[in-house]
């Protein structure tokens, strides 16, 4: 007896000890994040007295609402974009290469939304990158706001989450990026139109496309604050969306035959930006899980990133997880002792922080990065159990410190694995037909571009 206790003792002593060796494994399975100090010095930057100061300040004007007065000092669209106009040539002080200009459209007409033609304004801000990078990434906030009724342009229509917390946000990124040196240049677009149909964006997507910009990547903020959930009472700060199209809008019949060979539905490159700010943002954002969402926006429901889509750019929205439908596009008042409307009593400030340095570390880690590499693909023509993947050193700026090597299982939302790799190809012992690849370009920093999907050459 003494002696199976004895044994028992040791095989549960070595079983405890293999217990919590496979607990540490599963619990903190070593995942290195080397983090750039100059992303995270600038992410510790962002000021919710800032955004809280620059959403009170915009929600004097009573009504943002598209067809309200251009011309007033104190009420209406105009003077809005005038606030947003004014603060950022303050930030622009600081650097000669910060210019803030106002984009005029004409918009609406008899039978239109806007019921009469009218002129807008998009403001935006353009902080030039380095002189041999042509490279653009634009983040989007529409500013104007509506009440229940969207022909009601002179009712209190504050918008405070609709959309001054995306105002907000950029207006704190570009007071933030003012000064320092990124590779790319960045264009923060704060457009008009958005609630009588994304007319402020298809301006500048169409623009975009006249002007044949490197547009490389576009962040559609739009309600990125709301954390308390109508009807079903859910608090929680800590998770946000980011939407994606799934097939591109504009895939032409050569490129969906080359999707159905490479089972790549989930591979378009706004779906790649995607998984890019999930992983560059969180890994500078610590409390917030950020949630892939395969759609382009919610039903029915469109946001300023899709006309960009449209044009074939690569666009996603980023959008807080719980909306609250007692706010948006609500009258304000108070019925039955609850509030409606979106006042800033529904703004979560910690969230929005939270929100902005999303897009902060995605944004600058993006710029930082090196080109994307070109032709990457994988070797199809043989069967065999490894799998040869080559690519092309990007044609344009910093020659990239080296490349990682994406890889995921095919039922996998994200990237699961990462391999640096000094040259052009690798051969590795994973079937090509149990896996998904991607490569990536990295700087000696350790910025990566985005990923580039590796499709099988015959
Ligand atoms: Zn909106």
């Amino acid at each position: 007896m003494k002696n199976t206790y004895a044994n028992w003792k040791f095989i549960n002593g070595t079983l405890l000890v293999a217990l919590a060796l496979f607990l540490v494994n599963t619990a903190f399975s070593q995942t290195i994040i080397n983090k750039d100090p100059r992303i995270e010095a600038a992410v510790n930057e962002i000021s919710t007295d800032n955004m809280r100061e620059n959403v009170s300040g915009l929600l004097k004007f009573h009504t943002r609402h598209n067809l309200s007065s251009q011309n007033r000092v104190d009420f209406g669209i105009g003077a809005a974009a005038t606030y947003i106009e004014r603060k950022l040539k303050e930030y622009a002080k600081s650097d000669s290469r910060f210019t803030v200009e106002r984009v005029n459209y004409k918009a609406g007409g008899a039978g239109t939304r806007l019921g009469r033609e009218i002129t807008l304004t998009n403001v935006v801000a353009t902080i030039k990158g380095n002189q041999s990078d042509d490279r653009v990434i634009a983040l989007l906030a529409h500013y104007d706001s509506r009440s229940e009724d969207n022909a009601d342009s002179t009712t209190f229509a504050p918008g405070a989450n609709d959309n001054l917390s995306g105002v907000s946000a950029l207006l704190e990124i570009a007071r933030i990026i003012a000064g320092k040196e990124i590779g790319a240049t960045i264009k923060l677009m704060f457009l008009s139109g958005e609630e009588h149909g994304l007319l402020g964006a298809a301006h500048m997507a169409q623009i975009a496309q006249d002007e044949k910009w490197n547009l490389i990547a576009v962040l559609n903020n739009d309600m990125i604050s709301n954390s308390h959930s109508s009807d079903t009472d859910i608090r929680n700060n800590s998770i946000v969306r980011v939407f994606s199209e799934n097939i591109p809008f504009t895939e032409n019949e050569a490129q969906a035959r080359e999707r159905v060979f490479n089972s790549a539905e989930n591979d378009s490159p706004s779906r790649q930006l995607a998984r890019y700010i999930k992983e560059s943002g969180e890994r500078y954002t610590e409390n917030l899980t950020i949630k892939l969402i395969y759609r382009n926006d919610r039903y029915g429901r469109g946001g300023d990133h899709t006309p960009f889509n449209r044009k074939g750019f690569t666009a996603v929205r980023i959008c807080e997880f719980y909306e609250n439908y007692d706010r948006t596009h609500q009258k304000t008042e108070i019925r039955d002792g609850k509030q409606y409307g979106d006042v800033i009593e529904g703004v979560d400030f910690e969230y929005l922080r939270k929100n902005t340095s999303v897009n902060l570390s995605s944004l600058m880690n993006l710029a930082f990065a090196p080109y994307e590499p070109s032709n990457v693909s994988t070797n199809v023509s043989s069967l065999s159990n490894y799998t040869e993947i080559s690519w092309k050193v990007p044609a344009k700026g910093a020659k990239p410190n080296g490349y990682y090597l994406l890889i995921r299982e095919t039922d996998s939302p994200v990237w699961q694995r990462k391999i640096f790799v000094k040259g052009t190809e690798i051969k590795i012992p994973l079937s090509k037909d149990n896996y998904f690849f991607g490569v990536q370009s990295v700087s000696d920093n350790g910025n990566e571009s985005l990923p580039v999907f590796s499709k099988g050459l015959r």
